[in-house]
């Protein structure tokens, strides 16, 4: 038993060690400033730890009632090195975990003898410090539960606002307007969206302010282009910047986040700030223990021990049993029913449905890997079946796609496309539960996404956040109101979805002080509103881009590294330029929508270029630089 006791104060010690070393990491060292973990990491990892430390006594335990003898010798050595091995890991995640792990054995078989020799007083430290270790891991876990019922403390005391309309802002992560028949593509992908988009206003020539989830939404949030904000790919979006949901919160509004893009709208992103309710992973089967370093180190390991000896030994029952016990450590996406619901239940439990409610979901069932979850309906490819389509589908992010034939490609196209309709699914569900509920009577909701996806339409170009192009920029956009609201049913004019921020604050009633950068798209949208272009509202839809190095394959000539872009969109043209040598390219939307006729070198559309060219500079403050970017 004193074995146990060991094994479980070394367990907590060794937790409660690698929670501290990430934090550190993150705050000193580390140039990735997202956790990409759950806020719960400061509890769940030392619990984690303890169970692995408790297998490890148990054996030990397990070899000495076997009478093996030694068997505590090595058992009270492989703790001690185990005891500083996840510190080590998360400090220096460069180096090879073996190589810890064999550094973390020598330490401990040099100490734990010395520690042998004061045996009775290292027992009276460990005994006497047990509880200390126990109340920690305690305290740790009530710190987000304690935050939680104080941010929930503090909206119920706010006054209510009277006859505020709620609003309800979805965004579907990754939903090119391209390929939804609602805006002409060929196939019906979009039939629940389409019959929403009767009752409210579509928008035709919509824009995120960037073609990549945390830049698009910072600005949604914030009013701000992204060159104004902290947001990068390894930054989270900092609180110089008022957000939309801490001006409601202000203004006596329940607020709830419902995601399930946990790579760029997690808690750690920083767009959680001003919502009283979060609710970001979802842990899945296996998948918080994977935030123990250890538990996702082995795991790495395991998959590249499988994928080598089963390659070697051609074993693909071995490649496959690795990639399933993997799986269920990663089972952690979450998908729009799973989003739905958790919307729903927020509903039907608050503690005062009188309050006027913002909420703001995000569906990532779009986003790569194009993977349908096991009970939906692929409308249009085939659900993968050789390992060949299985692994196609899950790699396609860091696949070189100038490598994927055609018909690869068409399969990749395929499984978007059927993930885009089983949004639509989910949309259509969703609003069948709020309208019976009869929550639709007195929201606005505003459905949108932060971005397209490419397939290749321009050489090399793919993904996400790789181009300014219409392919990852023409984003849809529908609002519709409470009932008995009239909306003009079409608005064409180009918009910038950095309006969404100043939107949301006026139909909320407060606007008038709300102060956000931008224009209340809610003058388009109103019967009585003038012709499209003499509203005064659109200013051009600026976007702006630092391609990441990280995304797909780097190009070859050293001539197009990434540099940032910027784009403007007005009046049915597209205008992009890269900042490093100034490339520019001009596309008449209306009669080339595809962008594959750049008329830059014409003389017809100088005076255009000219005047897209200054306005990009004026929006800009000067040329975009990375540091600019990433202050
Ligand atoms: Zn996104």
């Amino acid at each position: 038993m004193a074995l146990l006791g060991l094994a479980l104060w070394c367990g907590a010690l060794a937790g409660l060690l690698e929670v501290a070393a990430v934090v550190v990491h993150k705050r000193f060292l580390d140039t990735n400033k997202l956790l990409n973990m759950s806020r719960h990491f400061i509890w769940l990892v030392p619990l984690t730890d303890l169970l692995i430390f408790l297998l490890v006594g148990l054996a030990g335990s397990a070899a000495l009632l076997l009478k093996r003898s030694g068997g505590r010798w090595v058992t009270v050595r492989v703790l001690g090195a185990l005891t500083l091995l996840p510190a080590l890991l998360v400090v220096f995640p460069q180096i090879y975990g073996l190589a810890w792990l064999l550094v973390a054995l020598g330490i401990s078989a040099r100490v734990v003898p010395i520690l042998e020799r004061h045996g009775a007083g290292v027992r009276r430290v460990t005994v006497g410090s047990a509880p200390i270790l126990a109340l920690t891991v305690a305290a740790l876990a009530a710190v987000p539960w304690a935050a939680d019922r104080m941010a929930q403390a503090r909206e119920r005391a706010r006054p209510i606002p009277a006859g505020s309309p709620n609003v309800l802002l979805i965004v579907m992560d990754t939903v090119a307007a391209d390929h939804l028949d609602l805006y002409g593509y060929a196939r019906p992908t979009s039939p629940a969206i389409d019959e929403i988009a009767r009752r409210g206003s579509r928008f035709d020539a919509a824009q995120p302010t960037s073609s990549w989830t945390l830049a698009s939404h910072a600005s949604m949030f914030t009013g701000r282009w992204p060159h104004d904000l902290s947001v990068g790919w390894h930054t989270p979006l900092d609180d110089a910047e008022p957000t939309v949901a801490e001006f409601l919160r202000r203004h006596g509004y329940a607020t709830a986040g419902f995601i399930a893009n946990t790579t760029y709208c997690a808690a750690d992103s920083g767009l959680g700030r001003g919502f009283t309710v979060y609710r970001d992973f979802q842990f899945a089967e296996l998948s918080p223990f994977r935030m123990a370093v250890m538990v996702r180190r082995s795991l790495e390991g395991l998959q590249v021990f499988a994928e080598t000896i089963g390659d070697t030994l051609d074993l693909g029952w071995l490649k496959s049993g690795a990639t399933r016990v993997v799986e269920r450590f990663e089972s952690d996406r979450k998908e729009a029913a799973a989003v739905n619901r958790e919307l729903l239940d927020w509903l039907a439990n608050r503690p005062q449905p009188e309050r006027p409610f913002f909420a703001f979901l995000n569906y990532f069932d779009a986003h790569s890997p194009y993977q349908l979850g096991p009970r939906r309906v692929h409308r249009f490819g085939v659900k993968p079946t050789e390992e060949r389509e299985y692994r196609l589908i899950r790699d396609w992010w860091d696949l070189d796609k100038t490598r994927v034939a055609p018909r690869d490609l068409a399969f990749a196209l395929d499984a978007y496309d059927d993930c885009v309709a089983s949004i639509d699914e989910q949309v259509g569900k969703l609003f069948d539960d709020l309208g019976r509920r009869g929550i639709l009577e007195h929201t606005w909701v505003i459905l949108l996404s932060d971005h397209g996806e490419s397939f290749g339409e321009h050489t090399g170009v793919y993904l996400h956040g790789s181009s300014l192009y219409q392919t990852e920029l023409h984003v849809p956009l529908i609002v519709v109101p409470p009932a008995g609201t009239r909306v003009r049913p079409l608005v064409a004019e180009t918009v910038s979805l950095r309006n969404i921020a100043a939107t949301i604050a006026d139909i909320a009633g407060p606007g008038a002080d709300s102060q956000f950068p931008g224009n209340s798209l809610a003058r388009l949208w109103a019967p009585s509103s003038p012709e499209p272009g003499n509203t005064g509202v659109g200013e051009g839809a600026l976007a702006e881009l630092v391609p990441n190095e990280t995304l797909g394959s780097p190009p070859a000539d050293p001539s197009r590294r990434p540099t940032p872009l910027a784009a403007l969109a007005e009046e049915g043209w597209s205008y992009i330029r890269r900042e490093g040598d100034r490339h520019e390219e001009l596309y008449h939307l209306r009669d080339d929508p595809k962008e594959q006729n750049n008329v830059a070198a014409s003389a017809e559309d100088r005076p255009r270029l000219e005047r897209m060219r200054q306005a990009v500079s004026r929006m800009t403050g000067g040329p975009l630089t990375t540091d600019r970017f990433n202050p």
